[in-house]
Protein backbone atom coordinates (compact mmCIF):
# COMPACT_ATOMS: atom_id res chain seq x y z
CA UNK A 1 0.00 0.00 0.00
CA UNK A 2 1.38 3.65 -1.26
CA UNK A 3 1.44 6.02 1.61
CA UNK A 4 -0.56 9.31 0.68
CA UNK A 5 0.92 12.59 0.23
CA UNK A 6 -0.59 15.75 1.03
CA UNK A 7 -0.99 18.94 -1.20
CA UNK A 8 -2.31 22.44 -1.26
CA UNK A 9 -2.31 22.99 -4.95
CA UNK A 10 -3.80 27.04 -5.15
CA UNK A 11 -1.93 29.47 -3.16
CA UNK A 12 -0.38 33.41 -3.74
CA UNK A 13 2.49 35.69 -2.57
CA UNK A 14 3.82 39.20 -2.92
CA UNK A 15 3.95 38.35 -6.44
CA UNK A 16 0.63 38.99 -6.50
CA UNK A 17 -1.95 39.50 -3.96
CA UNK A 18 -0.99 37.15 -1.59
CA UNK A 19 0.83 38.66 1.97
CA UNK A 20 3.38 36.26 2.91
CA UNK A 21 6.75 36.12 0.01
CA UNK A 22 7.37 32.97 -2.12
CA UNK A 23 10.05 32.18 0.79
CA UNK A 24 8.09 33.24 3.97
CA UNK A 25 5.24 30.92 2.12
CA UNK A 26 7.28 27.75 1.72
CA UNK A 27 9.08 27.92 5.56
CA UNK A 28 5.34 27.96 6.82
CA UNK A 29 4.34 24.74 4.61
CA UNK A 30 7.19 23.27 5.61
CA UNK A 31 6.28 22.74 9.40
CA UNK A 32 2.60 21.47 7.83
CA UNK A 33 1.73 17.84 7.20
CA UNK A 34 2.48 19.35 3.43
CA UNK A 35 4.62 17.12 0.92
CA UNK A 36 3.91 19.33 -1.94
CA UNK A 37 2.39 23.26 -2.96
CA UNK A 38 1.79 24.69 -6.00
CA UNK A 39 2.12 28.33 -5.65
CA UNK A 40 -0.55 30.10 -8.41
CA UNK A 41 0.00 33.92 -7.89
CA UNK A 42 -2.46 36.13 -10.75
CA UNK A 43 -0.81 35.96 -14.35
CA UNK A 44 2.48 35.46 -12.86
CA UNK A 45 4.84 32.21 -12.34
CA UNK A 46 7.82 34.49 -10.58
CA UNK A 47 6.55 33.91 -7.62
CA UNK A 48 6.13 29.94 -7.99
CA UNK A 49 9.91 29.90 -9.37
CA UNK A 50 11.70 31.76 -6.63
CA UNK A 51 9.52 29.40 -4.25
CA UNK A 52 10.81 26.50 -6.48
CA UNK A 53 14.56 27.61 -6.58
CA UNK A 54 14.36 28.11 -2.81
CA UNK A 55 13.81 24.41 -2.32
CA UNK A 56 15.99 23.64 -4.99
CA UNK A 57 18.75 24.46 -2.76
CA UNK A 58 17.66 22.80 0.58
CA UNK A 59 17.13 19.15 1.64
CA UNK A 60 13.66 19.60 1.87
CA UNK A 61 10.89 17.11 2.03
CA UNK A 62 8.52 19.73 0.30
CA UNK A 63 7.97 19.92 -3.35
CA UNK A 64 7.27 23.07 -5.74
CA UNK A 65 4.82 23.12 -8.47
CA UNK A 66 4.95 25.80 -10.70
CA UNK A 67 1.78 27.17 -11.24
CA UNK A 68 -0.53 30.17 -12.21
CA UNK A 69 -4.00 31.82 -11.70
CA UNK A 70 -4.56 32.37 -15.12
CA UNK A 71 -7.32 35.61 -15.53
CA UNK A 72 -8.82 34.08 -18.57
CA UNK A 73 -12.01 36.45 -19.98
CA UNK A 74 -14.38 33.45 -18.96
CA UNK A 75 -12.86 33.66 -15.12
CA UNK A 76 -9.89 31.97 -13.26
CA UNK A 77 -7.91 29.15 -14.42
CA UNK A 78 -4.93 27.61 -12.00
CA UNK A 79 -2.44 26.01 -14.55
CA UNK A 80 -0.02 23.87 -12.97
CA UNK A 81 2.96 21.73 -13.91
CA UNK A 82 4.50 25.07 -16.98
CA UNK A 83 7.26 26.52 -17.44
CA UNK A 84 6.12 29.86 -18.83
CA UNK A 85 3.59 32.40 -18.08
CA UNK A 86 0.46 31.75 -19.81
CA UNK A 87 -1.39 34.72 -21.01
CA UNK A 88 -4.12 36.43 -18.93
CA UNK A 89 -7.31 37.57 -21.53
CA UNK A 90 -7.96 34.88 -23.43
CA UNK A 91 -11.14 32.31 -23.47
CA UNK A 92 -11.12 29.85 -21.41
CA UNK A 93 -10.88 27.71 -24.32
CA UNK A 94 -7.60 29.00 -25.17
CA UNK A 95 -6.60 29.42 -22.31
CA UNK A 96 -6.77 25.54 -21.36
CA UNK A 97 -5.45 25.00 -24.39
CA UNK A 98 -2.13 26.82 -24.10
CA UNK A 99 -1.71 25.39 -20.70
CA UNK A 100 -2.20 21.93 -22.35
CA UNK A 101 0.22 23.08 -25.20
CA UNK A 102 3.05 23.33 -22.93
CA UNK A 103 2.26 20.24 -21.04
CA UNK A 104 0.61 21.08 -17.78
CA UNK A 105 -3.02 20.55 -16.65
CA UNK A 106 -5.14 23.08 -15.84
CA UNK A 107 -7.86 23.20 -13.20
CA UNK A 108 -11.29 24.71 -13.04
CA UNK A 109 -10.75 26.57 -9.39
CA UNK A 110 -13.44 28.23 -7.26
CA UNK A 111 -16.05 27.35 -10.61
CA UNK A 112 -19.05 28.66 -9.15
CA UNK A 113 -17.83 31.83 -7.58
CA UNK A 114 -20.00 34.28 -9.58
CA UNK A 115 -21.34 36.79 -7.04
CA UNK A 116 -19.72 40.05 -8.86
CA UNK A 117 -21.23 40.63 -12.14
CA UNK A 118 -19.18 40.97 -15.56
CA UNK A 119 -17.75 44.25 -14.85
CA UNK A 120 -16.45 46.07 -18.00
CA UNK A 121 -12.73 45.34 -17.01
CA UNK A 122 -13.98 41.54 -17.70
CA UNK A 123 -13.80 40.82 -14.34
CA UNK A 124 -15.24 37.20 -13.18
CA UNK A 125 -13.68 34.65 -10.86
CA UNK A 126 -15.22 31.44 -11.87
CA UNK A 127 -15.74 29.59 -15.01
CA UNK A 128 -19.14 28.08 -14.37
CA UNK A 129 -20.48 26.00 -16.65
CA UNK A 130 -17.50 25.91 -18.73
CA UNK A 131 -16.18 23.81 -16.36
CA UNK A 132 -18.62 21.12 -17.68
CA UNK A 133 -17.68 21.69 -21.39
CA UNK A 134 -13.48 22.58 -21.58
CA UNK A 135 -10.80 19.10 -21.12
CA UNK A 136 -10.12 20.44 -17.56
CA UNK A 137 -7.80 17.82 -15.37
CA UNK A 138 -9.37 18.50 -12.76
CA UNK A 139 -12.18 20.43 -10.73
CA UNK A 140 -11.40 22.35 -7.52
CA UNK A 141 -13.84 20.80 -4.96
CA UNK A 142 -12.62 22.10 -1.96
CA UNK A 143 -11.63 26.06 -1.55
CA UNK A 144 -10.58 27.22 1.89
CA UNK A 145 -11.71 30.96 1.20
CA UNK A 146 -13.72 31.73 4.38
CA UNK A 147 -17.44 31.76 3.13
CA UNK A 148 -17.26 29.32 -0.12
CA UNK A 149 -19.36 26.95 1.87
CA UNK A 150 -21.83 26.77 -1.07
CA UNK A 151 -19.60 27.25 -3.98
CA UNK A 152 -17.37 23.81 -2.98
CA UNK A 153 -21.38 22.29 -2.61
CA UNK A 154 -21.43 23.53 -5.91
CA UNK A 155 -18.46 22.26 -7.28
CA UNK A 156 -18.64 18.92 -6.17
CA UNK A 157 -21.57 18.16 -7.31
CA UNK A 158 -20.69 19.49 -11.09
CA UNK A 159 -17.82 16.95 -10.23
CA UNK A 160 -20.00 13.83 -9.67
CA UNK A 161 -21.63 14.19 -12.91
CA UNK A 162 -18.19 15.06 -14.48
CA UNK A 163 -16.33 12.34 -13.18
CA UNK A 164 -12.70 14.35 -13.66
CA UNK A 165 -10.46 14.39 -11.09
CA UNK A 166 -11.83 16.46 -7.58
CA UNK A 167 -8.23 18.65 -6.21
CA UNK A 168 -8.37 21.01 -2.75
CA UNK A 169 -6.33 24.18 -2.75
CA UNK A 170 -6.44 26.48 0.31
CA UNK A 171 -6.12 29.40 -2.10
CA UNK A 172 -3.89 30.94 0.60
CA UNK A 173 -3.60 35.10 0.26
CA UNK A 174 -2.29 34.76 4.23
CA UNK A 175 0.05 32.03 6.08
CA UNK A 176 -3.13 30.96 8.29
CA UNK A 177 -4.95 29.50 5.09
CA UNK A 178 -1.78 27.46 4.20
CA UNK A 179 -3.11 23.78 3.82
CA UNK A 180 -6.60 24.63 5.13
CA UNK A 181 -7.84 22.25 1.83
CA UNK A 182 -5.61 20.02 0.42
CA UNK A 183 -5.66 17.64 -2.19
CA UNK A 184 -4.83 13.64 -0.96
CA UNK A 185 -2.82 11.51 -3.41
CA UNK A 186 -1.02 8.16 -3.25
CA UNK A 187 2.54 9.10 -2.96
CA UNK A 188 4.80 12.17 -1.93
CA UNK A 189 6.05 13.50 -4.75
CA UNK A 190 5.24 15.74 -7.41
CA UNK A 191 5.08 13.55 -10.32
CA UNK A 192 3.22 10.93 -8.03
CA UNK A 193 0.14 14.00 -7.89
CA UNK A 194 0.31 14.68 -11.26
CA UNK A 195 -0.34 10.63 -12.19
CA UNK A 196 -3.28 10.96 -9.46
CA UNK A 197 -4.03 14.07 -11.01
CA UNK A 198 -4.32 12.25 -14.33
CA UNK A 199 -5.98 9.05 -13.13
CA UNK A 200 -8.58 11.00 -10.90
CA UNK A 201 -6.75 9.10 -7.93
CA UNK A 202 -7.43 12.51 -5.44
CA UNK A 203 -9.33 12.88 -2.99
CA UNK A 204 -9.97 16.81 -2.07
CA UNK A 205 -10.73 17.80 1.97
CA UNK A 206 -10.28 20.27 4.83
CA UNK A 207 -8.99 21.62 8.38
CA UNK A 208 -10.35 24.00 9.77
CA UNK A 209 -9.25 27.74 10.97
CA UNK A 210 -8.12 28.83 14.18
CA UNK A 211 -10.10 31.69 14.96
CA UNK A 212 -7.32 33.76 14.59
CA UNK A 213 -6.81 33.03 11.13
CA UNK A 214 -10.08 33.76 10.13
CA UNK A 215 -9.57 37.23 11.66
CA UNK A 216 -6.10 37.35 9.50
CA UNK A 217 -8.34 36.35 6.76
CA UNK A 218 -10.67 39.18 7.62
CA UNK A 219 -8.11 41.91 7.47
CA UNK A 220 -6.67 40.97 4.48
CA UNK A 221 -10.20 41.00 2.25
CA UNK A 222 -10.61 44.49 3.61
CA UNK A 223 -7.29 45.09 1.83
CA UNK A 224 -7.86 43.26 -1.11
CA UNK A 225 -11.88 43.44 -2.11
CA UNK A 226 -11.34 45.28 -5.28
CA UNK A 227 -7.87 43.50 -6.71
CA UNK A 228 -7.93 43.22 -10.36
CA UNK A 229 -5.79 41.43 -12.34
CA UNK A 230 -3.39 43.64 -14.02
CA UNK A 231 -4.09 42.01 -18.02
ZN1 LIG B 1 -9.34 32.97 -8.14
ZN1 LIG C 1 -6.54 32.24 -6.06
Amino acid sequence: MVSRGRADLHMHTTESDGWPSPYELVDYARATRLNVIAVTDHDTIEGALRAADYVAGSSSRLDVVVGEEVSSRDGHIVALFIERRIRPGMSAAATVHAIHDQGGLAVAVHPFWRTQRRTRSGRVHGVGWLAAELPFDAIEVENATPGFYVFNQLARRLNMGLGAAEVGGSDAHILDAVGRAFTEFPGKTPKALRTAIESGATVAGRSRYRAVGLMRYAAWGLNHERYVAVV
